[in-house]
């Protein structure tokens, strides 16, 4: 089956989804982006990441490019076409098209749009869920607005790459003060010696992950205490366990950081449990007609 792509307005063959040479997204990284976990044909969490989105779009001071009812329509129709029953959903707007310009005031350009599903096999998650994942610590290169989900994902992308290059899944950027403060593509997380389940402060230099939210909400479900505070890479090692949180994650466990075991070297009780747990806080909702 072919993929389709939606394009400012069109469902497009995959070879012909394209955008301007000269969009901001591509020049600039002037563009902000959402992704969504697809389960059961259904969205996870579809409020948060909406909301997250309207707000990566203020801060930008992009126009929001449709209603709320529009765009659950091109969801809808992207996850249908696809055909996708487990995957995820990507979205992306960039403030337009038009003559290069550092400066966006008084010029006005009308927001690129783009939607995608891909399926994803579960089991995959699954299984690396029951392994564990390996973790590398990097140092911090990205801006100062890390609160924003804009596009601008050179140093992610340079470090992910870092981490696949020593046998690792993801990478944990550190502060000049040495705080571990969120992974490439995730948020971090431990369990310390006292059974506190430790995650940095969402401020401006983290994401505020969506996953993190549902799972702060399903924390407090369990009865788990919460310390929202900043831990060192040190402190993260002699953890009992450690995992990361996304969209497209879940709750992943870490196993090792630069190679050291965390715990016993597998994943933890917590975050299995925490893992399972999940969808039964997140919300749902079908995308069906
Ligand atoms: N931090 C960063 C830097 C990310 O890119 C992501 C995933 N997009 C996350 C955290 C996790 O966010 P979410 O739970 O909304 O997927």
């Amino acid at each position: 089956m072919t993929r389709t792509i939606y394009v400012n307005g069109r469902y497009l063959p995959y070879a012909a989804a394209v955008v301007h040479v000269e969009d901001r997204g591509f020049q600039f990284g002037d563009a902000v982006y959402e992704v969504w976990e697809v389960k059961a044909g259904a969205l996870v969490d579809p409020s948060r990441h909406m909301a997250r989105l309207a707000r990566s779009l203020d801060e930008l001071e992009i126009d929001q490019p449709m209603s709320a009812a529009a765009w659950q329509n091109v969801m809808r129709e992207t996850v249908r076409r696809n055909r996708v029953g487990d995957g995820i959903l990507y979205l992306q707007v960039s403030r337009g098209a038009g003559p290069r310009n550092f400066l966006f005031s008084g010029v006005k350009t009308a927001p690129t749009v783009v939607c995608l599903a891909r399926a994803v096999d579960p089991s995959k998650q699954a299984a690396a869920a029951e392994t564990g994942i390996s973790v590398i610590t990097h140092p911090e290169i990205r801006w100062g607005r890390c609160d924003i989900k804009t596009v601008m994902l050179l140093p992610a992308s340079l470090a992910k790459q870092k981490a696949k290059q020593a046998g690792a899944q993801e990478a944990w950027f550190i502060d000049s003060d040495g705080y571990v403060l969120e992974g490439g593509s995730s948020n971090a997380w431990i369990i310390s010696s006292a059974d506190e389940v430790v995650t940095r402060p969402a401020d401006h230099a983290i994401l505020r992950g969506v996953t993190r939210m549902t799972l702060i909400d399903l924390l407090a479900e369990e009865g788990l205490k919460l310390v929202e505070r900043p831990f060192t890479r040190a402190e993260a090692l002699a953890a009992r366990e450690a995992f990361i949180t996304s969209a497209t994650n879940l709750v992943m466990p870490v196993t090792r950081i630069d190679g050291e075991p965390i715990g016993d070297g597998r994943p933890g009780a917590m975050a299995r449990r925490l893992r399972d747990q999940f969808h039964s806080v997140a919300e749902v909702v079908g995308l069906r007609t």
